[in-house]
C-alpha cells in the first residue's frame, strides 16, 4: 500500500500554475497510488460548496477522474479551505477527515493535522480559528450571498495579511509544547502537518520514544509531498 501526503498548494486562479502543477500530480504520480491524503489548504479559498466560480473546476475534475481510477481520496481542512462540504465530496470522491486524525497505514499509526491548531502562541488567530469554525457561524455564513461572501473573506484577508506582517516568524511556527501534547495524546511516533510552509524532518524524544514530525511543503513555486510506503514516511520535491 502506497499513500501520498500533499498540503498547502494554495491553488488560486490568481497563480494558474498551481493548478497546473497539481493536475499533472494527480494524474500522474498520485494515480499510481492507492490513496492521496489532502492535509488542507488544498484552496487558497473556499466560499462554499455552491461557488459557481470555475476557478477551481480544473481541480475539482483531476480530482474526480483520481477517485474515478481507484485512487482513495481523503480531505482535511485547512485555515483557507475549511468551508469545503459535502458537496465537494460529492463532486470528488473526496472523504472528509476531521482535524486531527490518526491513520493506520501498513500498521504503522501516524497523526495527521493541517498544523494551525499546533501554532497556540499566535493567540489572536486561535481566537479567529475558534469563531471561524463555529457550526453556527458557518450555516450563516454559508446561506449570504457567493458575492457578499466573497466580500466578507476579502476584508478577512486584508486583516490577516496586516496580522502576519506583525507576527515575529516564531509565533507562527508550531508551539514544541503542543507538538509533544499532540503526539501524547494520539499515542503515535509519527506526526505528518502542513501550514507552516517550512518542509522538513524533525526527530525528537518524548517520554523515552524517539518521534518524527514530517512537516509538508507549499506549492507555490515547486511542490512538496510524503510517500507513505512499507511502513516509513519519506518528503520529497516535486
Ligand atoms: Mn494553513
Amino acid at each position: 500500500m502506497t499513500a501520498l501526503v500533499i498540503s498547502d498548494l494554495h491553488a488560486s486562479s490568481a497563480d494558474p500554475a498551481i493548478g497546473e502543477r497539481l493536475v499533472d500530480f494527480l494524474d500522474g504520480a498520485a494515480r499510481r497510488a492507492d490513496a492521496l491524503y489532502v492535509l488542507g489548504d488544498l484552496f487558497e479559498s473556499w466560499l462554499g460548496d455552491d461557488d459557481p466560480s470555475p476557478a477551481n473546476a480544473p481541480v475539482l475534475a483531476a480530482l474526480k477522474r483520481l477517485t474515478t481510477g481507484g485512487v482513495a481520496l481523503y480531505f482535511m481542512h485547512g485555515n483557507r479551505d475549511f468551508l469545503v462540504g459535502p458537496g465537494f465530496a460529492a463532486a470528488t470522491g473526496a472523504s472528509l477527515l476531521r482535524d486531527p486524525t490518526v491513520v493506520l497505514h501498513d500498521g504503522v499509526r501516524l497523526l495527521m493535522t493541517h498544523g494551525d491548531a499546533l501554532c497556540v502562541d499566535d493567540v489572536p488567530y486561535q481566537k479567529l480559528r475558534a469563531t471561524v469554525r463555529d457550526p453556527a457561524l458557518q450555516r450563516a455564513f454559508l446561506r449570504l450571498s457567493v458575492k457578499t461572501r466573497a466580500a466578507v473573506v476579502g476584508e478577512a484577508r486584508a486583516g490577516s495579511e496586516a496580522h502576519t506582517r506583525t507576527q515575529a516568524m516564531a509565533l507562527m511556527d508550531v508551539n514544541p509544547a503542543a507538538v509533544e501534547d499532540a503526539f501524547r495524546r494520539a499515542g503515535v511516533d509519527l506526526l505528518l502537518h502542513g501550514h507552516t510552509h517550512r518542509p522538513g524532518v524533525h526527530d525528537l524524544v518524548i517520554d523515552g520514544r524517539p518521534r518524527r514530525r514530517i512537516v509538508l511543503g507549499d506549492w507555490y513555486t515547486s511542490g512538496s509531498f510524503a510517500t507513505l510506503a512499507r511502513g516509513s514516511v519519506t518528503l520529497s520535491p516535486l
